[in-house]
């Protein structure tokens, strides 16, 4: 019984289940949240590792199932939540957490969002995504899929794709080649003077990725002196690295304020 709304694709593959174990290489003192354990394929491992695991579920009709399948487990607990909208900081004892989790596709990126929210409580995190969403999370600068995913993501984060898998490792099969990435979130990043207002930049000037920064960040650079901004604005969105963006919308609040 599968349920699409739920995004619902189960591994039933032992080496790709085995090889997502052996990336996240849980331990006993670890302190995993898996999102969407769904019957448990990858949660087993986890669990047999001996790592304080939590599931973090919404489909409730899994939940009894889960909860039989782990009975003997102390290291295992469940909640029938939906994953969107659940405060992971209230997770955290002494150790930052680990999040695990095969995403459904439907909302990767809003939830990839909302956990990196609280990166200041994650130590990393281990997800299967779309093969083409991997993709655009770790372009760099140049490259055709280097975007807003991928500058919203890499100020947080490292990002490190580790490998691919295919649609027959699942069951039902989804249309699309998944991959696993590993996100590391950073300790140390650069300060954005208004978090909003990068996100801002960042959404406007990879709107159009075909004109230049002086085009399309035009409703952003009214009574802005381009010249003191030191970014050639001649350069298309694709051009222009993670840091530099963090310059420029911080270049740009300042040049604000002094308006
Ligand atoms: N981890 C299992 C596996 O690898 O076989 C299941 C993966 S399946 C792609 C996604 C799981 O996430 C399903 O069990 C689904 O019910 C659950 N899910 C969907 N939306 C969710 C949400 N918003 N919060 C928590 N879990 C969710």
């Amino acid at each position: 019984r599968m349920r699409k709304r739920f995004g619902q694709n189960f591994l039933n593959d032992s080496n790709i289940i085995a090889r997502i174990t052996r990336s996240v290489s849980p331990k006993e003192t670890d302190r995993i949240v898996e999102i969407g354990p769904g019957q448990g394929a990858i949660t087993e491992d986890l669990v047999g590792a001996g790592a304080k695991v939590t599931a973090v579920e919404l489909d409730r009709d899994l939940i009894p199932w889960l909860v039989v399948k782990f009975e003997k487990d102390t290291n295992f607990d469940i909640v029938n939540a939906d994953a969107l909208k659940t405060d992971f900081g209230a997770f955290v004892d002494d150790e930052p957490l680990r999040i695990v989790g095969n995403l459904p596709y439907n909302i990767s990126t809003p939830l990839i969002f909302h956990l990196l929210s609280f990166s200041g409580a994650i130590k990393d995190m281990h997800f299967m995504l779309q093969k083409e969403v991997v993709d655009r999370m770790a372009a760099g600068p140049g490259d055709n899929n280097y975007g807003r995913l991928s500058v919203m993501t890499q100020y947080l984060c490292q990002v490190i794709p580790l490998f691919i898998v295919p649609p027959e490792s699942f069951d039902p099969p989804p249309k699309v080649d998944s991959a696993i990435v590993r996100l590391v979130p950073r300790t140390e990043v650069d300060t954005l003077l208004d978090e909003s207002f990068f996100a801002t930049v960042v959404r406007t000037a990879f709107n159009q990725r075909r004109k230049t920064l002086r085009n399309s960040l035009k409703p952003l650079l009214q009574n802005v002196d381009v010249a003191s901004l030191g970014i050639d604005l001649s350069l298309r969105p694709e051009n222009i690295s993670v840091a530099e963006y963090v310059a420029l919308a911080n270049h740009l609040v300042e040049a604000n304020k002094a308006q």
